[in-house]
């Protein structure tokens, strides 16, 4: 049996006898799901999706719908705009509460509802064409094409007076403008789109690989707009709990009200998991053990050390006239000053360097910059093979 799926079905058997909490019931679809089901899934950087439990079951995606639509608006917008519309500090509230910024009435981030629908609004159209978009770039994070359920976007719709309400104000703070009543059917919308575990994985993977699908090598977003992404995650992803899960779990996430919940590992992988069970916060109480789990398991809280800080692999080798130093593994910046602080006793001012970067699996810009200006050799003297 393959070895991570071994571990993988290890975490699903310790998870599974959790009961707690309660699942979502403010419309008949969600109210009926089986409370028992229980998925997750991972992928890494070569596209292997793995997954475990129930990972067949459909579910809508719900709230965690909302940083990729915000990926959409920051790509359709760019940055600026969007944060004159929407601020990115954690509310420490409930998901729909009803708060927006004193003088602006600008929402405090992308991640609850105020302002999700006032990311949505920033995608151009009638509720229609912002619906294909929005459709569009969920499909394409996760690597095939995904459905709304219908029926479960007419219930959206029916008992949504909260959010039509917080539509109204956001339009007379003019922080949205257009018609209301299309932005938020379209938000009603995006939260209807059926996934399964296998989907929340892809999705969170792209993320976590810079903005490019792991499964199908397509670049959706861009390694920014990734970046800014998960940064909006790892403060505001979990609703009133967003800072003891930083501090628990250390993995930026969204949680959705169906059960759903997306984790995004930087660099190493990304996971999906549900089980429609919730607790006070409105976050999946297995799903979040699952997570909690791997990250324990792996190492993988984001401010533990990591392993770009392990010795780089560096070679010397004098040639005629010169030195060519040979470099592997990954660089980033404090790779790049272990380096200089070898080649400072191997280079000598007067001999070419060449250094041969070409067996770096990923050279950050700021090791490339750092040991281009400070290899103590004059330029005409360097070749920089990258
Ligand atoms: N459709 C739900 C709402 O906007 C989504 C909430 C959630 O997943 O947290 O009320």
């Amino acid at each position: 049996m393959d070895p991570i799926l071994e571990m993988l079905d290890d975490v699903l058997a310790d998870v599974a006898p959790l009961t707690d909490g309660a699942i979502a019931d403010y419309i008949p679809e969600l109210a009926s799901a089986d409370p028992d089901q229980l998925a997750f899934a991972v992928v890494g950087p070569r596209g292997r999706v793995i997954s475990t439990g129930d990972d067949r079951a459909e579910f809508t995606i719900q709230s965690i719908s909302k940083p990729f639509v915000l990926a959409l608006a920051l790509r359709e917008r760019g940055r600026e705009t969007v944060l004159r519309t929407v601020g990115v500090e954690p509310s420490g509230e409930p998901f729909n509460a009803i708060s927006l910024e004193d003088v602006t009435g600008r929402p405090a981030n992308p991640l609850v509802n105020a302002g999700a629908i006032a990311t949505t609004s920033l995608i151009e159209g009638d509720t229609e064409e912002r619906t294909g978009a929005i459709v569009d770039i969920l499909s394409a994070f996760a690597g095939r094409s995904l459905w709304i359920d219908e029926s479960v976007y007419r219930s959206e719709s029916e008992t949504g007076h909260r959010n039509r309400a917080l539509g109204h104000l956001l339009r007379s703070y003019d922080i949205i403008d257009g018609v209301v009543d299309d932005i938020v059917e379209a938000y009603f919308r995006q939260c209807s789109v059926l996934v399964t575990v296998r989907d929340l994985a892809v999705m969170a993977g792209t993320l976590a690989f810079g903005g490019v699908n792991p499964v199908t090598g397509h670049r959706v977003v861009s390694e920014r707009i990734a970046r800014d992404v998960v940064s909006i995650m790892a403060s505001c992803g979990m609703y009133d709990s967003s800072g003891e899960w930083l501090l628990r779990v250390g993995l930026p996430a969204k949680s959705g009200v169906s059960g759903g919940l997306v984790a995004v590992a930087p660099s190493q992988f990304g996971v999906g998991a549900f089980s429609p069970r919730l607790d006070d916060h409105g976050n999946s109480v297995r799903a979040a053990a699952v997570v909690e789990r791997l990250s324990e398991d792996f190492g993988m809280h984001l401010l533990e050390i990591h392993e770009t800080i392990s010795e780089p692999a560096i070679s010397v080798e004098r040639v005629d006239g010169g030195v060519t130093v040979r470099l592997g593994g990954e660089l980033g910046f404090a790779g790049a000053e272990r380096v200089l602080s070898v080649l400072k006793d191997a280079v000598r001012a007067d001999v070419h360097v060449t250094v041969d970067a070409r067996d770096v699996a990923r050279l950050h810009p700021a090791a490339a910059s750092l040991l281009r200006a400070r290899l103590d050799v004059d330029p005409g003297s360097l070749t920089f093979l990258e």
